[in-house]
């Protein structure tokens, strides 16, 4: 197949990794005979030095038009003064909504030779391997009025939670798809005991899961989440939450991990290219050294090939050689291994 992918490495370590994951995506095209053809183009802080604006129209336009998007990560403490008028964020914020992508997957997934790199007890890892769904443009951090007036001296200060049942149904139908092809349960997290917009979420998720008869669904309040997430986690399979709930959640359910490092995610919406980029930062501590991790990144790109680009058997290649990398110890220094940037991208190469 052909395959047009735009490349945002970004600021920081962002393209150290990425760098990293073209050269998978090259091997990846050889040896199953595919074209990709890559464009690079500017986000975040640097383009902000370049252009004065964390992505320009022609960078956003450049991603649309693309098959899919593989981005590293923006920011740095050049860019970090809070009064700045245009900060490397925004990029981000600008290219989701440019693309619609309105689903948040983020898997998490347990190595055993890596238990020693989480904080829980190794024989709370076994088997944990799960999917979490977030919802990426509703919900209380878009809802309007959103703001701050003062009456008689008292200053107030609103954010309003706010979902349709379109919104609800698109996300939880992708959720539920999903979860066919993986272990066939769904878990959705709510606060329906108090939420209004929780008690629509719940009852447009009991509509949506009578289409998937084979599919376990369980509700789930979002405080019971978080504590079965660190005193259960095998338990969960694919895990479906409105914007905040999912933001909190999959920051804690990437400790069980071991490493930010590690971590892929992809951001979908309904067609269109999807995004795809590991769920760390620039790392600045770590910059320019050459020892970044660069399998986050790496298996972000096998979700591209997956959901972006069909490709599942090219997906399952990157991953089993990622598997294979992680089992034979050749790791960098965020995960207690020695190996740098191009070590390990080699050894996964090689493991192809
Ligand atoms: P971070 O994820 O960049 O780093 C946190 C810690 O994890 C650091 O010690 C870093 O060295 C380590 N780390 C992260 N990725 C690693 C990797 N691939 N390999 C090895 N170690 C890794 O988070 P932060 O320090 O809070 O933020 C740094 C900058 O990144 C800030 O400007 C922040 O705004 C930005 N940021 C961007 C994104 C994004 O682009 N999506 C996400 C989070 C933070």
């Amino acid at each position: 197949m052909q395959a047009n992918i735009v490349l945002l490495p970004g600021d920081g370590i962002g393209p150290e990794v990425v760098a990293a994951a073209v050269r998978v995506l090259k091997a990846i095209e050889t040896k199953f005979g595919h074209t990709f053809t890559f464009t690079e183009e500017l986000i975040g802080g640097c383009s902000i030095d370049k252009h004065g604006v964390a992505l320009t129209d022609s960078a956003l336009k450049a991603c649309q038009a693309a098959d899919a998007v593989l981005l590293g990560a923006v920011g740095g403490p050049k860019w970090d003064d809070p009064t700045a008028k245009e900060r490397p964020e925004k990029g981000l914020l600008a290219l989701r909504k440019g693309l619609g992508v309105f689903a948040n997957l983020r898997p998490v997934k347990a190595y055993p030779n890596l238990t020693d790199a989480s904080p829980l007890r190794p024989e709370k890892l076994t088997g944990v391997d799960m999917v979490v769904v977030r919802e990426l443009t509703g919900g209380v951090y878009f809802g309007e009025p959103k703001g701050r007036d003062t009456v008689n001296g008292v200053t107030r200060a609103v954010d309003t939670m706010a979902y349709t049942d379109e919104e609800i149904r698109r996300i939880v139908d992708m959720a539920f798809k999903l979860a066919g092809g993986r272990k066939k349960k769904v878990t959705s997290v709510d606060k329906a005991n108090v939420l209004e917009s929780s008690r629509l979420w719940r009852q447009v998720t009991a509509e949506v899961a009578k289409n998937y008869p084979d599919i376990k669904m369980e509700n789930m309040l979002v405080d019971t989440a978080a504590m079965r997430l660190v005193s259960n986690p095998a338990e969960f399979d694919v895990v479906v939450t409105e914007n905040m709930f999912g933001d909190i959640l999959t920051d804690e359910a990437a400790v069980l991990s071991g490493s930010m490092g590690l971590l892929p995610s992809a951001s979908l919406g309904s067609g269109g290219p999807g995004l795809y980029e590991p769920i760390h930062g620039s790392a600045p501590d770590i910059a320019g050294k050459g020892i970044a991790n660069p399998i986050g990144t790496i298996l972000s790109s096998a979700f591209m090939l997956r959901y972006s680009l069909k490709l599942e058997k090219e997906a399952a290649a990157v991953e089993a050689a990622v598997e294979k990398t992680i089992a034979s110890g050749t790791l960098t220094a965020d995960l207690g291994g020695k190996a740098n940037t191009k070590e390990v991208t080699e050894s996964i190469l090689s493991n192809l």
